[in-house]
């Protein structure tokens, strides 16, 4: 990162930025209700989205500048259209592509991904119980994102399980979830419940990292639960359970941020760059392209101007002003 002679994408705290998350589409064939509003969002008409070039085009000034990996990611990004067009342009530049999806229709691009090189798929799963998914997701597509997550182990993808942790709703399934993974090369991924525009969220809702590994423990001898080595920029804190031959992790973004070692920015489907989830303010990415000026200046200063922790609220006081959130985006709109 460091080698080119500007380095545009490391910001005032020394941090690199190697991972770009692009949201290729607002809409999704799910509704969570963590993530969208019940009345749902209001929706970028098709002009104001980028096109497949477009996406093309900005993601190739990032890489030009450092960034190694790119996640797609939306709203869900296997209902665009024209996503096998991204891919295969994306596949073109010298990057490691994922993706995260909800796998409702994913056994329909299992060879699409596997042509363009995508090895990993982080899959959104937040109940193994049918009338629980139909509950939260708003849809009766639980049979279809099981198979599916079957489906691309088999077909020897690595497959990470992200669940969305709610108190009183899914907490009593954290001990299933690890049992998941007994059988299977998978990681499950449980997520602190974040705030954002319009999900109603608080925090007697969220169920902590500790409260977590109380679950484990009271369930598995200590000597059982082994923590893992996590990887470099990392967001996870990753165990395992002995014998068990897939993982679990959280992700902590709530009570123990990890921003330290945070390497991240998102481009969102209308083009917006966001130097953090947590950010109130936006850079127009594609407004200053579509003007037929150089993109490098706002993604400098973008990245520039990123804050230490969350977005400036590097406290839980101010985490849970909900004006804040109000400053910012629902999630499905800006790319989990
Ligand atoms: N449709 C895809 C999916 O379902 O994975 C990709 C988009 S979704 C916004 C990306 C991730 O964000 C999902 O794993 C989802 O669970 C997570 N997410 C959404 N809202 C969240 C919230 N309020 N707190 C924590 N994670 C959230």
């Amino acid at each position: 990162m460091s080698t080119t002679p500007n380095n545009i994408l490391q910001d005032k705290f020394g941090r690199d930025h190697a991972y770009l998350r692009i949201s290729l589409i607002e809409r999704c064939n799910l509704r969570c209700s963590y993530c969208m509003p019940e009345e749902g969002v209001p929706l970028s008409s098709k002009s104001h989205l980028m096109t497949y070039e477009e996406i093309y085009d900005i993601a190739k000034t990032f890489v030009k500048h450092g960034v190694s990996k790119i996640r797609l990611t939306g709203g869900e990004p296997l209902v665009r259209k024209d996503f096998n067009v991204v891919l295969e342009k994306l596949a073109s530049l010298p990057v490691e592509l994922s993706i995260t999806s909800n796998a409702v229709i994913i056994d329909k691009f299992i060879d699409v991904l596997k042509v363009n090189g995508v090895k990993s798929l982080n899959i959104s799963l937040d109940s193994l119980n049918r009338d629980k998914f139909k509950e939260i997701t708003r849809r009766d597509n639980f049979d279809q994102v099981y198979n599916n997550i079957l489906l691309l182990i088999k077909e020897g993808f690595n497959v990470k399980v992200n669940v969305v942790l709610m108190k009183g709703f899914n907490d009593n399934e954290i001990i299933d979830f690890i049992h998941f993974t007994k059988d299977l090369p998978i990681s499950v991924r449980f997520i602190e419940f974040m705030p954002f525009d319009g999900n109603k969220w608080d925090m007697s809702k969220m169920v902590s990292y500790s409260d977590i590994m109380n679950h484990v423990y009271e369930s598995f001898p200590k000597t059982s639960v082994e923590r893992l080595q996590d990887a470099p920029n990392d967001t996870s804190k990753n165990y395992k359970i002995k014998d068990f031959t897939g993982s679990f992790a959280i992700i902590s973004s709530v009570t123990n941020p990890f921003c330290d070692s945070c390497n991240r920015l998102r481009l969102t489907a209308n083009g917006q760059l966001k130097n953090c989830l947590f950010s109130a303010t936006e850079s127009d990415i594609l407004g200053t392209l579509r003007a037929g000026k150089p993109i490098e200046p706002i993604i400098e200063k973008a990245v520039k101007a990123k804050f230490k922790v969350r977005g400036g609220m590097n406290t839980l006081e101010k985490l849970q002003e909900p004006e804040r959130h109000n400053q910012n985006r629902s999630m499905i709109t800006i790319g989990g």
